[in-house]
């Protein structure tokens, strides 16, 4: 549906509060996108809508401002060095939040960790590359999928947790939900609440993604020792 018709607009003034009908209507404006095609998906913090664009597809990730968990982003803004000036509402947050997303696919992306490739941000709007085939079929998330090595793929999904936390950075929610498959190849996504590897946090989130690698190892009876592997990222840090 184009947003700039008529019609279309009237629906999308139901659907989103007036605040986000009007960052995706300056997004329009701005030639970010022309349609909003289908939500990808639904969830309790954020929906993800594929767009197309003038020279394709790309996806849309709009952060609720009613429904966010603002306390629990607060806690995880506070201490990250790159923003030390927030304003304190809810709104402030959240616009905080999704810069802090594209700021951290931009870092991931500069080390060579497969994530989408963000294009731009406004307000609680992210707008980055489309994760699916030229058709317009998302790629599906590893929890759909079984991998035809999962030997490799346990392999590089702790070489991408070693490369971020020796570039400063612990995801602290990877999980089949937030890993999509690209054939065979992993892709990360969902990266809002990486943080920066000195803050307090950083190793309880190293811990966490490292056992939930452990749980995807154990499922597809990989062997690997993940506590030898934090002992030695923690000693790098220390
Ligand atoms: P959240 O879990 O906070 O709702 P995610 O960033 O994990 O948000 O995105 C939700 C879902 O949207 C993902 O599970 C995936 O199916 C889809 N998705 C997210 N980013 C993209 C993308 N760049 N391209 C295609 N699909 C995406
Ligand atoms: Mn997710």
């Amino acid at each position: 549906m184009v947003l700039a018709e008529k019609s279309s607009f009237k629906i999308y003034q139901r659907v989103f509060d007036k605040y986000t009908f009007k960052t995706l209507a300056k997004m329009v404006d701005k030639k970010y996108f022309t349609t909003l095609d289908f939500p990808i998906s639904t969830g309790k913090e954020a929906d993800v809508y594929r767009v197309t664009t003038k020279t394709g597809f790309a996806a849309v990730k709009i952060y609720r401002i009613e429904t966010s968990n603002f306390k629990a982003m607060q806690n995880y803004l506070i201490g990250d060095p790159r923003f030390t000036r927030i304003k304190k509402s809810k709104r402030g947050i959240i616009e905080a939040w999704c810069q802090k997303e594209f700021r951290n696919l931009q870092d991931a992306l500069k080390i060579g960790v497969k994530v989408p490739k963000p294009i731009a941000f406004e307000k609680n709007v992210l707008i980055m590359e489309f994760l699916g085939t030229k058709e317009g079929s998302p790629y599906p998330l590893l929890k759909k999928v079984s991998p035809k090595n999962p030997e490799k793929l346990i392999k590089t999904l702790l070489l991408y947790i070693k490369k971020m936390w020796k570039a400063n950075l612990v995801h602290g929610d990877l999980n089949e939900y937030n890993i999509v498959m690209k054939n065979q190849t992993p892709i990360i996504i969902d990266i809002g609440q990486a943080m920066s590897t000195k803050h307090p946090y950083a190793p309880e989130l190293l811990k966490r993604d490292l056992n939930q690698i452990n749980k995807l190892s154990k499922k597809y009876k990989v062997k690997i020792d993940t506590k030898k592997i934090y002992d030695k990222l923690i000693k790098l840090t220390n």
